[in-house]
């Protein structure tokens, strides 16, 4: 069965802080763990994915050999977990869980590779940020499942080949083109995760507000969908304080204006955009007229550091289409006026691009 899991928040620091962040917060990998689906069946949304992963474990039961490997890529907090476990739920064989920084070196890989068990699921989350010599025993590993052990130091080392039971490894990555392509070669299955659109959001947050016992009105769902980002974690996260709203106010169903409230408390706005991303749309739009405007100034501007607007703030901002990025810098779109109830003057609109 799944372990608990201790997660290395990798990319921002800052980001882990905020509500709308797609990285686990405080104690949520444990929380995490009760709103996750352990069946296929369970799992809402990716109809396309979900479909090719049937045929894919279908295929493996029926040949009664555990499946090829599986990459899942895709930003933070859209499943890639959540269907490892389902893998090795709907496979019936147990699963062990680590991840590419919390190897640090080929040693640490090869003794978890040497204590796998006939067709166990090894779960690699962050596959990319494997240090460079566990990834090379991975490769042996993957295809030919053997593991050289290195005994002794030195001149006098050798190396003692170990043979490997056939199992499945399941690697995700946020950052795929970071993967060097003899480790994404050796992977049989690779399924991108997108984000949700608000109808299926709505649904996961209808399955998760029923495991929690929270009773949803109408438009409810499609409220907490709405701010959710097209991700699974933030929205499981704002439906936790939607509960504390109707605990508190000892409510029996959180209605639509609950949730507007609730989450106004923590300043996210309807599109899911929170106290930083007003900010930085303020700025751009307020104090450069729509831009462009330089990173740098700009992250001056709101109290942040340039890293944290770039990772953080930016690809949101710029998926929803707030904004764009420019080579003279970044440049508010006339949705990014509009959500602040302006409207953008035709040459300052001109003069930006
Ligand atoms: P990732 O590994 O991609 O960062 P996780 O698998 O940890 O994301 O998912 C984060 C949270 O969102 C978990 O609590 C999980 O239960 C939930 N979740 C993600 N995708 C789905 C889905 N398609 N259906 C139901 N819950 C989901």
């Amino acid at each position: 069965m799944a372990q608990p899991y201790e997660r290395v928040n990798t990319d921002a620091n800052e980001e882990s802080l905020r509500m709308v962040s797609s990285q686990p917060i405080g104690n949520e990998p444990v929380s995490d763990e009760e709103l996750r689906p352990h069946v296929l069946d369970g799992f809402i949304g990716q109809p396309q994915l979900k479909a090719q992963l049937r045929l894919f474990l279908d295929a493996a039961r029926k040949r009664e050999t555990p499946p090829d490997h599986i990459l899942l890529a895709g930003p933070p907090g859209l499943g890639k977990t959540t269907l490892a476990m389902i893998v090795a739920n709907e496979l019936e064989v147990p699963i062990r869980i680590t991840s590419g920084p919390a190897i640090q070196h080929a040693g640490d890989l090869a003794s978890i590779l040497s204590s796998l068990e006939p067709g166990e699921v090894l779960f690699v989350d962050e596959v990319h940020r494997l240090p460079r010599a566990a990834e090379e025993l991975l490769y042996i590993a993957m295809e030919d499942f053997r593991v050289d052990v290195m005994v002794g130091k030195g001149p006098g080392a050798s190396s003692i080949p170990l043979t490997l039971p056939r199992f499945t490894m399941i690697g995700a990555t946020t950052r795929e083109g970071m993967l060097p392509s003899p480790l994404r070669a050796r992977f049989g299955f690779t399924a991108h995760l997108d984000f949700y659109p608000h109808e299926e959001l709505e649904k996961l947050v209808e399955r998760s507000a029923g495991v929690l016992g929270l009773e949803l009105g109408q438009d409810a769902a499609h409220e907490l969908a709405l701010r959710s980002r097209g991700t699974p974690r933030i929205a499981n996260r704002l439906l936790r304080r939607v509960r504390d709203w109707v605990i508190v106010h000892d409510l029996p169903r959180a209605e639509a204006e609950d949730v507007r409230q609730a989450l106004a408390l923590y300043q996210i706005d309807e599109e899911g955009l929170d106290r930083l991303d007003i900010a930085v749309l303020n700025a751009i739009v307020r104090n450069f007229q729509g831009g462009p405007v330089g990173l740098n100034t700009l992250a001056a501007m709101v109290g942040e550091e340039s890293e944290t607007v770039e990772t953080v703030c930016e690809p949101y901002l710029v998926r929803e289409g707030f904004l764009i990025r420019t080579p003279k810098g970044r440049v508010a779109m006339p949705k990014a006026w509009q959500h602040l109830g302006m409207r953008p003057n035709e040459d300052d609109v001109n003069k930006s691009f």
